[in-house]
């Protein structure tokens, strides 16, 4: 089968030939419906073969969607035919945090050497994938693989944010969304279906200002050295209630704390390598800066049950497998509207 593989350190990704994979025991082989275009990819393509914290080659995509092809030995909780998406930030799945649903903290995972699939185990750009578990799959009924498949990353991340930041946006709040590319734009649509805050969007282009403006963003606003003063004058001076920076570079950091309110939440989703420091005198007082990382099993299944509600419209871009490494190239270049989407099948 086809399959989309990062080979070798700081090298493009590119379409080779595997085998299909055959389900073990407990396992769930999927045939692939759709697999998403993330940018934490490029990252990862990105980092010195020193602080690669799995070996290559490896299998990309860690937003996955199938058909259940087959059930290894002792699966009986999902049947073959089942249209589903997977659950990426797997852990011990035994653990008090991800009994809970909270996999994505689970403090057991890295010293068990469990990886995302496409972040370390092999992932969703292929024909075939292997789940290790049937509870890492949600069903999504009629829902299209395609506009579905994102929400497992581009979706469940600004999901957990938004979330966490809930009591910051109250009527009357105001939340800003840095950067509106595949998280953003389903974070602006987040925002507006979750609370009452007015929504101010940034990026570095008009199109992009367009297109949030066109999911829901109240306000949109380019992403400059004035758009904190910008932010501060479109709320009388007070700032804004949470800021999500889905870049996370040194001077979009900058910018969420010249924008944000006194007890404010500065939420810090990109892994652009940026830092923001904490002190007093250098953050807002009051003001939490956090890392959030992906989301839990429970918050997955509610985002899809916010798409089948009909809350939720996610713009995809596809790609044929072959063409993978261009979709990779167009985030690269920040060309992509919404997520890329690759359909193995075709
Ligand atoms: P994307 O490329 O689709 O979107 C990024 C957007 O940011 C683009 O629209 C781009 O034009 C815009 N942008 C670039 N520089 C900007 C600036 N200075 N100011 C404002 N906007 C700017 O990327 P994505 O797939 O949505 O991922 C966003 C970030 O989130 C990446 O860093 C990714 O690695 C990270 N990520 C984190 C988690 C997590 O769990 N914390 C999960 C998924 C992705
Ligand atoms: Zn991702
Ligand atoms: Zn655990």
């Amino acid at each position: 089968m086809k399959a989309v593989q990062y080979r070798t350190i700081g090298g493009a990704p590119e379409v080779v030939d595997v085998a299909v994979p055959e389900p073990g025991p407990g396992q769930v082989l999927l045939k692939v419906t759709a697999a998403g275009v993330c940018h934490s990819d490029i990252m990862v393509m990105s980092m010195p073969a020193e602080r690669l914290p799995f070996p290559l080659p490896l299998t990309l995509g860690h937003e996955g969607a199938g058909i259940v092809a087959a059930l290894g030995e002792g699966v009986s909780s999902v049947t073959v035919g089942d249209s589903v998406v997977v659950y990426g930030p797997q852990g011990c799945g035994v653990c008090a945090v991800c009994s809970s649903g909270r996999e994505n903290y689970c403090p057991h995972a890295r010293r068990l050497g469990i990886h995302p699939p496409g972040l370390g185990s092999p992932g969703a750009m292929a024909e075939y994938m292997i789940v290790d578990d049937p509870r890492h799959l949600v069903p999504i009924g009629d829902l299209d693989p395609v506009s579905a498949v994102p929400l497992t990353d581009a979706g469940l991340t600004p999901y957990h944010s938004v979330r966490r930041a809930l009591p910051q946006l109250v009527p009357g709040s105001t939340a800003v969304v840095i950067g509106t590319g595949g998280l953003g734009h389903l974070a602006i649509q987040l925002l507006r279906a979750l609370t009452p805050a007015r929504v101010v969007a940034l990026d570095v282009s008009a199109e992009k200002l367009e297109f949030a403006r066109g999911v829901g963003a109240h306000e949109a606003l380019l992403s400059d050295a004035n758009a904190a003063a910008a932010v501060r004058e479109l709320t009388g001076g007070l700032g804004a209630d949470a800021v999500f920076d889905f870049v996370g570079a040194d001077v979009t950091g900058r910018s969420a704390v010249a924008m944000a309110a006194l007890d404010a939440d500065i939420q810090l989703v990109g892994i652009g390598g940026g830092t923001i420091p904490v002190g007093f005198g250098r953050v807002p007082y009051g003001t939490t800066v956090t890392t959030p990382y992906w989301g839990s099993r429970t918050e997955l299944a509610e985002v899809i049950a916010l798409a089948q509600a009909g809350a939720l419209s996610v713009h995809t871009e596809t790609y044929s497998i072959d063409d993978a490494p261009r979709a990779y190239e167009r985030l690269h270049q920040g060309k992509i509207s919404g997520r890329a989407v690759i359909l193995p099948g075709s």
